[in-house]
């Protein structure tokens, strides 16, 4: 979940410097609507709406909705590239997690980067030693 000072630095603020200001009213609304998104999502989803919103107002809700939803698919393709080095990793910052949403529910998996390979491994090995099924 994202934090309401981060939404509100990273989103809102963001988005003001380029839109009209939202009121507190449409702030709180946003925040409740995607509060929960993931937080590179979310940033990227920041990003093509400064490049894709043609108004001078304060992006809608729908606008919130398939900026992130053109997000989420780009992180979905970025995070299955492989080799790149966990430092340089805006997916998980090097932690080699990520949430994905799988049938409609959150999911932890390794990463695409070197340090998600390297829990990729670990939990194979753990599940080859449980001979867990899943
Ligand atoms: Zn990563």
């Amino acid at each position: 979940m994202i934090s309401r000072h981060v939404f509100k630095v990273y989103v809102v603020d963001k988005l003001s410097t380029f839109f009209d200001i939202p009121s507190d009213g449409e702030a709180k609304e946003l925040y409740e609507l995607f509060k929960n998104t993931n937080e590179p999502v979310m940033f990227r989803a920041t990003e093509i709406l400064t490049k894709k919103h043609r108004y001078k107002s304060f992006p809608l809700p729908a606008e919130f909705d398939s900026a992130i939803q053109e997000a989420r698919e780009e992180h979905t393709r970025d995070s299955i590239d492989p080799d790149i080095p966990r430092e340089n990793c805006y997916v998980c910052y090097g932690m080699g997690i990520q949430t994905k949403e799988r049938n409609g529910r959150k999911v932890a998996v390794p990463c695409g980067c070197s340090a998600g390979k390297i829990i990729a491994k670990a939990w194979a090995e753990y599940d080859m030693s449980r001979r867990r099924r899943i």
